[in-house]
């Protein structure tokens, strides 16, 4: 899944903490019986400009995650927080593959080692049904990362590195 990151309010809009989608989005995986997220309560306040959007947004927390998925796929550890303990994995520069065992079968999921949503055929049917605007639905094995720059570079740009 990707997010627009325009600037006019769409049904879905991400934020520098998450998701928010507006009460159409929410009804919308209601009513499709989307699992993998949880309802969040936000307040939203409009710039003038913005006074006559539709501002009725919730926080749409994505829970279901994919589990030893950098393991499963042989992604290489690129960085290592020594503070927080993050990591940063190698993305695939094109085409993802989703293996089962990884899967824990819910509907949106959240691949933490490359940083990505993924949903399911069921969740993009019920997302592209409602016409949900802000989300875009690229099929994985035609995902591609436009920020790759190669293995190497990646490495020069972090700076390097914690081995496992
Ligand atoms: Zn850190």
């Amino acid at each position: 899944m990707k997010f627009s990151r325009k600037r006019e309010l769409a049904d879905l809009v991400p934020t520098a903490f998450g998701l928010l989608g507006r009460a159409k989005a929410i009804d919308c995986l209601l009513a499709s019986e989307i699992s993998g997220w949880r309802q969040g309560r936000v307040d939203v306040t409009a710039v003038p400009k913005l006074a006559t959007a539709a501002l009725d947004y919730s926080e749409i927390v994505v829970v279901g995650q994919a589990q030893n998925y950098a393991h499963e796929v042989g992604l290489e550890l690129l960085f290592a927080c020594p503070e927080c303990g993050r990591k940063r994995f190698e993305r695939p520069d094109h085409g993802l593959v989703m293996p089962a065992v990884c899967w824990d079968k819910t509907d949106l999921f959240w691949v933490y080692e490359i940083s990505l949503t993924f949903a399911t055929e069921h969740a993009r049917q019920a997302i592209e049904g409602c016409k949900l605007t802000g989300v875009r639905l690229t099929p994985i094995a035609e995902w591609h990362d436009p920020l790759y720059m190669g293995k190497e570079a990646e490495r020069r740009k972090r700076g390097i590195l914690i081995s496992e």
